[in-house]
């Protein structure tokens, strides 16, 4: 690595439907709508690999994993971002730390935000401390604010693995 560590930036952007789990940051969570995609469209998990892909400077999740991809059809994001954990190792590179917002209207997510901070450190293998869960609503401004969609903005240092 040229440089003692790197950033990166990831967003995502899903639909609010019916009949679907929400799941974010691979937890799910208890709300009578989900989010709508190919995969199991966890808005968060997407957003935290292409911030660690960005920082990796590797291409996006949209080039690795297409999605009209039967593969990845309902697939489990978790899968998804040990994919790019084990990319990332092979360029002798670690994850530092991620810092999340996630913008939803509702549901209400602030007794969530640790178990989904939990969830993602584990599945990228820092400790707990190291991922920080925001969550905002949109002010009712919007989409976003109308709750038709939830998206999430995330950044992540990578350094020299040790
Ligand atoms: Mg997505």
């Amino acid at each position: 690595m040229k440089t003692p560590w790197r950033v990166g930036i990831g967003y995502d952007i899903h639909r609010l439907a019916e009949g679907r789990p929400l799941i974010l940051g691979g937890v799910e969570i208890a709300y009578g709508r989900g989010l709508s995609g190919h995969s199991d469209a966890d808005v968060v998990l997407h957003a935290v690999a292409d911030a660690i892909l960005g920082a990796a400077g590797l291409p996006d999740i949209g080039d690795l994993f297409p999605d009209d991809d039967p593969a990845y059809k309902d697939a489990d994001s978790g899968g998804l971002v040990r994919e790019v954990m084990r990319r990332v190792g092979e360029l002798g590179l670690a994850v530092n730390n991620v810092d999340i917002i996630i913008h939803a209207e509702s549901p209400k997510l602030a007794a969530d935000k640790s178990r989904i901070a939990g969830s993602i450190a584990a599945l990228i293998k820092v400790p707990a401390d190291q991922v920080n869960v925001k969550a905002k609503t949109n002010e009712g401004v919007g989409p976003l604010g109308h709750a038709q969609a939830i998206a999430c903005t995330a950044v992540a240092s990578l350094v020299a693995a040790v």
